[in-house]
């Protein structure tokens, strides 16, 4: 079912409009509904042997159908409160009270004479009611249903108007109910001598039926929009076979054509339940999905909050540790006696250098989930990895590592993020470093070199450490996956962000006892390729 694009989630059943589907399958039923109805007729004034249980049973079922009906639309007009909403549902209270009302006159049925009325004409009179007041409603439903509600009528209490028209209908269902039972004696009679044999009136009134029920059926075929318009033209039109059984036959009552045409009505009653139901179900499945789709993107904006902050953490912890140490130092400088001054310069640079690369890494990461700011310049591979050297170079220095380079000349140029490059270094330099510690200091040594292929620049990143376990090597670029007591497993989850949003390539291309070796392939910049 495809929602109309301005009404994207519904909430009334009674609002959406009729897809193609459901004009379709209307109008396969119906087709149906004909062809059964051309295989009956000529059969039609064919009897067959009395079940009196059959129409208290039918319709003590259809009954209960019409109510159930009528609850779902009196809580359609709780979310949509129009007033053709009141009408169609008690269209329904109608078809289910006569309906009930007509078994409980019928001999044979809850009693051996019927429980209430003449057993004659009552059953009868209710029929009359029944078809009368059914279209009726239905006819006030298809003049008021595309009125715009006024505004003034939304404050109202929804249940309030519900109640007011049930006690109205329940009203009117009782007086006429009394009118076909303790007044039958004033009305026309319908059969003459049997229930079998029908009177002029008797036939004529069908016919009348016949006839109100194809003009509301025309009206509302015209104005249908929703739905339940389409639903409501079939249902008006699975009831016209029983007056036209009615109208043509004389010997109505236990014929096939009176058999059948119940039959239809049965089905009637039972189809708009169906639709209503089903819709819902179709409604609550959509409301089931939207909602489960709500949750996981909550939880992936609170994932990238989460992964946001820790990156940023994780990127700035370094250099404010330095700044910190570094501060302390000047400190301790200058409250000896004499102060000492010949490092202080030294050290500020340091400070500010460190506070330029905190600033820097917050940059880069809200860079990252911000979609990337563009600030990219064509550069050699080896400008951003000496500077990432530049930058590591205290760690470096403190943990005796020995750094050698082999950058190739006249390199072709990459066009990148300076500052992101640096990032990435640094990441893969500090980690080469950690891999390092437990090493002796002779042993622990860095190399960093650039290589060209047909269409990239290769730079690697080699150490002398302990190497990648094998099990891990799947799992080093997956966010939030350390092996350091104060990691946060994020370097190389953004490092390869930084990279694949480059164009490039970051992996793991070798890793053992002797050291570990990363590789980035950027691509070649297009000026320079040509
Ligand atoms: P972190 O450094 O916070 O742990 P990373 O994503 O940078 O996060 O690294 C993830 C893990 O990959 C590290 O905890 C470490 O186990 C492993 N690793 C990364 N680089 C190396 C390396 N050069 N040698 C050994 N292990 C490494």
């Amino acid at each position: 079912m495809a929602p109309a694009p301005d009404q994207d989630f519904p909430i009334a059943i009674a609002a959406l409009p009729a897809t193609r589907e459901h004009s379709r399958a209307a109008a396969a039923i119906i087709i149906v509904l004909l062809i059964v109805a051309a295989f009956v007729a000529p059969f039609a004034h064919l009897r067959l042997g009395r079940i009196d249980a059959f129409i208290p049973v039918l319709q003590t079922v259809l009954a209960l159908a019409d109510f159930m009906t009528a609850i779902l639309l009196f809580a359609q007009y709780s979310l949509l409160p129009q007033r053709a909403l009141l009408a169609v549902g008690s269209a329904y209270v109608f078809s289910g009270s006569f309906a009930f009302l007509q078994t409980l006159t019928f001999p044979g049925g809850y009693g051996p004479a019927g429980v209430i009325g003449d057993g004659f004409n009552s059953p009868a009179w209710f029929f009359v009611l029944w078809h009368l007041t059914f279209p009726l409603a239905i006819l006030v439903y298809a003049l008021s249903k595309d009125e715009v509600r006024p505004a003034a009528a939304a404050g109202k209490s929804t249940a309030r108007a519900i109640g007011l028209t049930l006690l109205f209908v329940v009203a009117v269902i009782a007086a006429l109910a009394w009118l076909v039972t303790a007044g039958v004696g004033w009305l026309p009679t319908f059969y003459s001598g049997s229930v079998t044999e029908q009177t002029r009136f008797g036939n004529q009134i069908n016919v009348v039926l016949l006839l109100w029920y194809g003009s509301v059926l025309a009206l509302l075929f015209a104005r249908r929009r929703t739905i339940l318009d389409v639903w409501l033209v079939v249902i008006l039109m699975a009831w016209m076979p029983n007056f036209l059984v009615a109208a043509i036959a004389s010997s109505v009552r236990f014929s096939l054509g009176w058999y059948a045409a119940r039959g239809f009505a049965l089905f009637a009653s039972f189809m708009l339940l169906a639709v209503l139901l089903t819709e819902m179900t179709v409604l609550y499945s959509r409301l089931a999905n939207a909602f489960s789709l709500l949750r996981r993107e909550r939880a992936n904006r609170l994932m990238s909050i989460d992964a946001a902050t820790a990156a940023i953490a994780h990127e700035i912890r370094t250099p404010l540790g330095a700044i910190a140490l570094n501060a302390g130092t000047a400190l301790d400088q200058l409250r000896a006696k004499p102060p000492v001054l010949d490092d202080l310069r030294a050290i500020l640079a340091d400070i500010a250098a460190d506070s330029l690369r905190a600033n820097e890494a917050i940059s880069v990461v809200r860079g990252l989930f911000d979609g990337a700011t563009e600030r990219r310049t064509t550069v050699r591979a080896e400008d951003f990895a000496r500077q990432a050297l530049n930058l590591a170079d205290a760690e470096l220095r403190a943990n005796q590592v020995s750094v050698t380079t082999e950058f190739r000349d006249n390199l072709a140029e990459v066009h990148v993020d300076t500052a992101q490059m640096q990032q990435v270094l640094l990441n893969l330099i500090r980690n080469a470093n950690d891999a390092m510690a437990m090493l002796p200091s002779d042993v622990r040594r860095l190399r960093l070199a650039t290589e060209r292929t047909a269409s990239t620049v290769v730079l690697s990143v080699q150490d002398s450490g302990a190497g990648i376990p094998n099990e891990n090597r799947d799992r080093i670029f997956d966010a939030f996956f350390t092996t350091k007591p104060s990691g946060m497993g994020l370097g190389l989850a953004i490092s390869r962000t930084i990279v694949e949003g480059h164009g490039g390539k970051l992996q793991l291309v070798g890793s053992g006892p002797h050291g570990t070796i990363f590789e980035i392939a950027m691509p070649i910049s297009a000026a320079a390729a040509t």
